[in-house]
């Protein structure tokens, strides 16, 4: 198992990754919140951890990976000035109860998810479903100092946190001291909080609010932060190895995480804290509230305003692949026309190299070393901080090798049977195990690609087989019926080829 070096946002650093048991991983993602469809930022975010999931399994860990759905307590507005829940909005504009809302936008989620081969997770928690575990550790946040009551709500707080523990603000890079003068000052603009950092940890529901569930303070429901803290304690512990999501949740969402974990369990949930970074559009985060959100059916259909044309799923995932996960990633016409070539490339090599058999004596050249360097770099990328733009570059290079064996520009003589098998596998391996595209060229599935290209191996020597019997009915009835189903095969000299038309 190689040593895998992350970013870890709480200390700004990259450090080597230690799981705290051996072999295994505790990984916990912030999902969706169910009361609109994902634009295609929301699926970067999930696509990059997909990436780091698979990237674990690979080297591998045994995973655990938990991702929520918030369908409660999520409030959009001010909260001083009148928020609403989430939930409670879409509910209230598209006349369904909020569980419909649910239901409907966690199934186009999941479709989603699947469109883009994101594996689904190990658990998916809801928060409705984890009120009972809320309400716990509100209590025990009570109970040990770090939550007040107002009238039928409960608030976090983060000033007396902040005193006793010096981990608030570590993870967002608030000043401490600021908040601490904050509190003199806007006292006398809160109500009920008493301080403006202080979140609601319970929020009191009125009678009309759809969601609400009886607690020790009244009708109500929970604070959005809470869930994370409850779900992610009851499925991988107090404390595990990564919690991940979209870099606009760091603050307040997390920080506060972190405080209520250690208010209520006095340990800080995650060892590594992981970042994605933003899906931009014309520079500008790409977000529904701003108006410059395009969603994924959208680039499907070539139906919108931004693009010429319509790519396909594949071509957006190998498209965000190109950038590291840290980095912004500007979604343009002329960045998806250069992935689609990319990633038909790609597809192409990989097709051509299975197509190959191993015909060299064995030698081992300066060919064979570059070709063992080039996957010991891509793994080493990957390595590094999950670094997917740099390990492609190095498939790249790969690329253009595969393409000289099969020119014949390079002779397969310049490398090892060993190494030959490897690049076999590897490139595979990484093409669709690790960055988790599917070949649609060739009908759909990494799987499918590779069972095709099998598949029809074994059809091609069968021919080959009735063709040298003269056996020309069986030879013709196999030409038939795969020019049914659109495969054309062309008889030459060395062989058999075959292409899907
Ligand atoms: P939400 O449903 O709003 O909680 O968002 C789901 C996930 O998508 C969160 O991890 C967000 O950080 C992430 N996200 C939202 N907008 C973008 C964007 N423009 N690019 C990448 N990720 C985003
Ligand atoms: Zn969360």
């Amino acid at each position: 198992m190689s040593t895998i070096h992350i970013h870890n946002s709480l200390s700004g650093k990259k450090e080597a990754f230690t799981p705290l048991k051996e072999g295994k991983v505790g990984m916990y993602v912030c999902g969706p919140t169910v009361y609109q469809d994902v634009h295609l930022g929301n699926c970067r975010t999930f696509t990059s951890f997909d990436v780091i999931y698979r990237y674990l399994m690979y080297q591998g860990f045994k995973v655990r990976y938990v991702r929520n759905i918030t369908d409660a307590g999520h409030l959009v507005g001010d909260v001083d000035t009148g928020a609403e829940d989430k939930m409670t909005k879409a509910a209230r504009l598209e006349m369904l109860e909020p569980m419909e809302i649910a239901q409907k936008y966690t199934l186009g989620f999941h479709k989603m998810m699947d469109v883009f081969n994101n594996l689904p997770p190990s658990i998916e928690p809801r928060a409705t479903g984890h009120i009972t575990e809320q309400i716990r550790m509100v209590k025990d946040i009570l109970h040990n100092g770090y939550g007040y009551e107002v009238n039928g709500s409960v608030y976090f707080n983060t000033i007396k946190f902040a005193q006793d523990n010096d981990v608030y603000g570590k993870l967002s890079g608030k000043i401490i001291d600021d908040l601490l003068a904050e509190s003199r000052d806007d006292l006398k603009n809160q109500d009920e909080k008493r301080h403006p950092s202080d979140f609601a940890i319970w929020i009191k529901a009125e009678p009309k609010h759809l969601q609400q569930w009886e607690s020790p303070w009244g009708p109500g429901f929970p604070g959005w932060h809470l869930e994370c803290s409850a779900m992610s304690t009851k499925y991988l512990g107090t404390e595990f190895d990564i919690h991940g999501g979209g870099n606009d949740l760091k603050f307040p969402h997390h920080e506060n995480e972190i405080a209520q974990n250690c208010g209520a369990c006095g340990q800080s949930p995650a060892r590594y804290w992981m970042h994605a970074n933003m899906l931009l559009l014309n520079g500008k985060k790409m977000s529904k509230s701003a108006g410059n959100s395009v969603m994924p059916e959208e680039l499907f259909s070539g139906n919108n305003d931004f693009f010429s044309k319509a790519y396909s799923p594949m071509v957006i995932r190998f498209f965000m692949l190109q950038a590291h996960y840290k980095s912004t990633l500007d979604l343009s016409d002329d960045a998806l026309l250069a992935a689609e070539k990319g990633y038909h490339r790609l597809m192409e090599a990989h097709q051509s190299l299975q197509g190959l058999s191993y015909s060299g004596q064995g030698n081992a050249s300066k060919e064979d070393e570059e070709i063992n360097t080039l996957l010991n770099q891509a793994f080493a990328d990957m390595d590094d901080d999950f670094n997917t733009a740099k390990a492609l570059s190095r498939l790249f290079t790969l690329v253009n090798k595969i393409n000289s064996f099969k020119s014949g520009h390079i002779s397969l003589d310049t490398i090892t049977e060993t190494t030959f098998n490897r690049l076999k596998k590897e490139f595979s391996d990484f093409i669709f195990n690790i960055l988790g595209l599917l070949d649609e060229t060739q009908g759909g599935g990494s799987g499918n690609g590779e069972v095709v290209n099998g598949l029809m191996d074994l059809v091609i020597n069968i021919r080959q087989h009735a063709r040298s019997s003269k056996d020309w009915t069986t030879s013709d009835q196999i030409r038939d019926k795969l020019n049914e189903l659109s495969i054309t095969i062309k008889d030459g000299s060395e062989g058999s080829t075959w292409k899907i038309d």
